[in-house]
């Protein structure tokens, strides 16, 4: 579902969960309200905390909110929390009746998907039609997918369902900020756990809008504690002595500051971390499709996504002609107004990430790359960046090694399928991969032969809360969704560290 992304042709939802994204009037148009100041979510209740920094909307550069600065005593209220019940109500609470909590609260973000849907366009500054019909949709399905495991624990785990690892502490990145908080929360709660999160700093408000529907649904106090602030609050989270669990998203490079910080403890780990995704297209693929699958692999959230498909390999018999076509159809892709259900390409998140990439086309610049962007107008205010395309590049570049996290494709060629899995795989990195053919065997031998977790064929940025999800390499370890995903929060489980 999330490659609808410029495919719409009308305003309706394409999901299918029945009645429950009823759209009109458009999401847009859904008042939310902003408190001017937002605390932490502690023991089932909102309080204030010490210090404070701001949300802004970086489409307009609009102060949304202030937000505190979580301490280490804050932190240590927020497990304390936590452990209180793990060892009280949700510990000693039947799979069935935790999943109806999950359930609830699946309900209730549907029921509000509109003003979440807002709210998280606001606050992160891509396309309501992405946080409409991708993010807030997918995070309602991970609850409602992680439910229905609650009751059925036995089923995945035929010889004795392992027990709960205790009080999970949850840190996660800005680009999807309420679908990485779902991907969290759900199988840690359905595993029968108990979570302290730590939000990104520049997209903390869905995080704290669910914490309000976990009040109305009556999720037992402490079961999940909001803890707001930058690194350093993360920090006290995953450096936590009572903390059994860390789940981690983000950068490779915090994540080596996580598992140094926590080795030679007892707690368990998983790393969602970078990606530098290669996407190869076959002289025998059907190339409009494939056009469509690599626009939106790297300009789905303005390429702020740690699967995108950044890389692009093509054969080189069919490379001119589909550069072009990228290019006239990258032409035609409207940057703009987030708010805009006609924009396709939104705001970069914040001042510091516009800098980054600014920084990585200058250097692709100064290595000999080919700089191609589309021409569309670009709002004076607020953080843009225009579709760019780098050709001329080689396999050596900073360009073609490093992530950059941002609406930027670096366009490579090959001549038979050995190079082009090699080219793939010579990076660090192992998140994910894409290939197109019209030739299933070759689907088959080429995905196969991909270092990395996630490979897609024909298709680019396809997500199901059934299917697990993650990397290897310096993509990080252990999987979130699907029956996999429940690995992680479990003891003893060999199957995700
Ligand atoms: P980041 O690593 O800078 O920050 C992620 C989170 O970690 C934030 O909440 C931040 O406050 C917190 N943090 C920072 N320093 C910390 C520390 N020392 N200890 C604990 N927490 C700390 O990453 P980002 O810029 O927010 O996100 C972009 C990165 O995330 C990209 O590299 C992207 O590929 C990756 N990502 C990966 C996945 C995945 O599933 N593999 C998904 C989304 C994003
Ligand atoms: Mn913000």
């Amino acid at each position: 579902m999330s490659n609808t992304m410029n495919k719409r042709k009308d305003d309706k939802p394409t999901l299918d969960l029945a009645g429950a994204l009823d759209l009109s009037p458009a999401p847009e148009s859904c008042p939310v309200t902003i408190k001017p100041r937002y605390g932490h979510f502690i023991d089932g209740e909102f309080v204030d905390g010490e210090g404070g920094f701001a949300t802004i909307n970086p489409a307009t550069g609009e102060h949304l909110a202030e937000i505190a600065e979580g301490t280490q005593a804050e932190v240590d209220r927020a497990v304390k929390a936590a452990r209180k019940a793990f060892e009280g109500p949700w510990g000693k609470m039947s799979g069935l009746d935790r999943g109806k909590y999950l359930y609830r609260l699946a309900r209730r973000i549907q029921e509000k998907s509109r003003e979440l849907a807002v709210l998280e366009t606001m606050d992160n500054g891509k396309p309501i039609r992405e946080t409409r019909d991708v993010d807030i949709p997918l995070a309602a399905q991970h609850f409602f997918y992680y439910a229905g495991w609650a009751d059925k624990l036995a089923y995945a785990f035929p010889g004795g369902v392992p027990k709960p690892l205790g009080v999970a502490g949850q840190v996660i990145p800005w680009n999807f900020p309420f679908l990485m908080a779902a991907w969290k929360l759900a199988p840690a709660l359905a595993t029968g756990n108990t979570v302290v999160l730590k939000p990104a700093e520049t997209t903390p408000l869905t995080a704290m809008y669910l914490a309000e529907l976990m009040q109305e649904i009556d999720l037992p106090p402490g079961v999940v504690n909001i803890v707001n602030g930058m690194g350093k609050t993360g920090a006290a989270v995953v450096g936590h002595s009572d903390i059994d669990k860390v789940a981690f998203t983000g950068s490779t490079q915090v994540g080596r500051i996580i598992m140094r910080q926590i080795a030679g403890s007892k707690k368990r780990a998983t790393m969602e971390l970078g990606g530098k995704g290669a996407h190869l297209v076959f002289a025998d693929a059907p190339l409009d499709q494939a056009v469509e699958g690599c626009i939106n692999g790297i300009f789905f959230n303005q390429g702020h996504v740690c699967c995108a498909g950044s890389r692009l390999l093509i054969e080189e018999s069919i490379a001119e002609e589909f550069i072009e076509r990228l290019k006239r159809r990258v032409e035609v892709l409207r940057i703009g107004n987030p708010l805009d259900k006609n924009t396709d390409i939104g705001a970069i998140n914040s001042a510091e990430q516009m800098g980054t990439i600014e920084r990585y086309l200058s250097i692709g610049k100064e290595e000999g790359a080919t700089t191609w962007q589309s021409s569309c107008p670009v709002p004076d205010q607020g953080f843009f960046i225009r579709p760019t395309i780098l050709t001329g590049v080689s396999q050596t570049d900073t360009v073609v090694r490093e992530e950059i996290f941002g609406p930027v494709l670096s366009v490579l060629t090959f001549r038979t399928p050995a190079e082009a899995v090699k080219k793939a795989n010579d990076t660090e990195y192992g998140l994910a991969a894409g290939v197109w053919s019209e030739k299933t065997s070759k689907l088959f031998e080429v995905a196969h032969a991909l270092n990395a977790g996630v490979v897609w064929a024909n298709g680019y940025n396809l997500f199901d809360p059934a299917s697990p999800f993650g990397g290897v390499r310096h993509s990080g370890f252990g999987r979130e969704g699907g029956i996999a995903g429940l690995w992680p929060y479990l003891a003893d489980q060999g199957g995700a560290a």
